[in-house]
């Protein structure tokens, strides 16, 4: 038997580390050993019970049809008034686009403005599929390293006739890092300069401890040559639900929305029905999944960088940990697996910027956290402090 050859497009794909990471501490556990997970990119949450009401009720109303392609008119709605709060940007509901998760609000992002060869510039570290989804669109990703800060200089030097996009993540995944005004602003000059879009991906936005959230699509120029990517998986404890959002500028939703029609067609409307609820409770559930992330995101930071040899600053948003630690990272993210039964990321996952990083997922219960930072401690102790 014989099977015919599959394209290059999915064997040369890099598999997801964080998919790959959840399904090895799956397999661990499912051996029956304890593994205390700091690795996943899931906040952990519970979805609220009146979100999941609302999601039934639909249901049983009948809700069970195919939908209109861009989305719900009363989530579309929402998801504009959201944005007018969170940035002041104004968005008509018709600018849009509900889609299946943030993940593939990115894609078809993508999908709408990257033509064969086209370059992206992609932010190093960052997230595991940006890279992949911009190989999808048939375009090359070139890696920026913005590790602490967006450097201006490498930037400019990155463009080139093929660029066609800037990835911006903030807050970023795996940093947490929120991007200061003044550096989103000299990207959007550069923008400017060479007619690139920025493709802003804010799934963290909503979960913000310090200071302010900057974005590009706040001013009128910015918003017209930005593509917003944004998400209720992470700010609602959504993330098996499958939605996300996609907001660009006037009269181009009905160019990107023919991705959708003839790929997944639409949202299912009892999970957008539990969307419009989300956001209804926005001021009843966030500030509490606010101060809770805050909470660990306080104590592991403090017992992070007590330990010899690490350097754990404390950021202003999100519910990731970046510290640096001595040596190869993925040596060590794997140790700690193998030996301490403690799962998180190497920083290299994230892109080689990233190296000599670990990610911290905060997502598990406090008593696990503790646990966990005793037997880093532990180890600290033993490794960095004899070698
Ligand atoms: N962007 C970033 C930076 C993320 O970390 C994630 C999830 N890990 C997403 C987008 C997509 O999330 P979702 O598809 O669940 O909305």
């Amino acid at each position: 038997m014989r099977t015919p050859r599959l394209a290059a497009r999915v064997t040369g794909l890099k598999p997801s580390a964080t998919v790959e990471m959840t399904e090895r501490v799956r397999a661990a556990r499912a051996a029956g050993r304890r593994i205390i997970g700091l690795s996943s990119g899931d906040p952990g949450l519970d979805t609220d019970p009146r979100i999941i009401e609302a999601a039934t009720r639909a249901l049983h109303d009948g809700d069970t049809h195919y939908g209109p392609a861009p989305g719900s008119a009363p989530l579309r709605e929402a998801v504009a008034e959201r944005e007018r709060l969170r940035t002041g940007a104004a968005y008509s509901p018709a600018d849009i686009l509900i889609t299946p998760g943030g993940k593939f609000a990115l894609l078809t992002a993508l999908m709408g403005v990257v033509e064969a060869g086209d370059e992206v510039l992609v932010p190093e570290p960052g997230w595991v599929s940006y890279g992949p989804c911009v190989r999808l669109c048939g375009g090359v990703p070139v890696a920026l390293p913005m590790l602490d800060r967006v450097d201006l200089d490498r930037l400019a030097a990155a463009v080139t006739p093929r660029t066609v996009a800037i990835i911006l993540n903030s807050p970023v995944n795996p940093t947490a890092r929120v991007l200061p005004a003044a550096e989103l602003h000299a990207v959007l000059d550069l923008a400017e300069r060479h007619d690139l879009w920025i493709v802003f991906d804010q799934v963290y936005s909503d979960l913000l401890h310090a200071g302010a959230f900057a974005a590009p699509q706040a001013s009128a120029a910015g918003q017209a040559r930005t593509l917003v990517v944004d998400s209720m998986s992470k700010t609602f404890g959504m993330t098996g639900w499958r939605l996300g959002s996609l907001a660009m500028p006037s009269g181009t939703a009905r160019s990107f929305q023919r991705f959708m029609q003839h790929s997944v067609y639409c949202v299912p409307g009892f999970v957008q029905q539990a969307g419009v609820q989300a956001l209804a409770l926005f001021d009843d559930l966030v500030p509490g999944y606010r101060a809770l992330f805050r909470a660990r995101q306080t104590y592991a930071a403090a017992r992070l960088a007590a330990m010899p040899g690490i350097a754990c600053p404390l950021p202003d948003a999100g519910f990731y940990l970046f510290p640096s630690v001595p040596g190869d990272d993925a040596a060590v993210a794997a140790r700690w697996l193998d030996q301490l039964g403690v799962a998180t990321l190497p920083g290299v996952a994230f892109g080689a910027a990233g190296a000599g990083h670990i990610r911290f997922s905060l997502t598990t219960s406090q008593p696990d956290l503790v646990e966990a930072m005793d037997h880093l401690a532990h180890w600290a102790e033993q490794e960095l402090v004899s070698a």
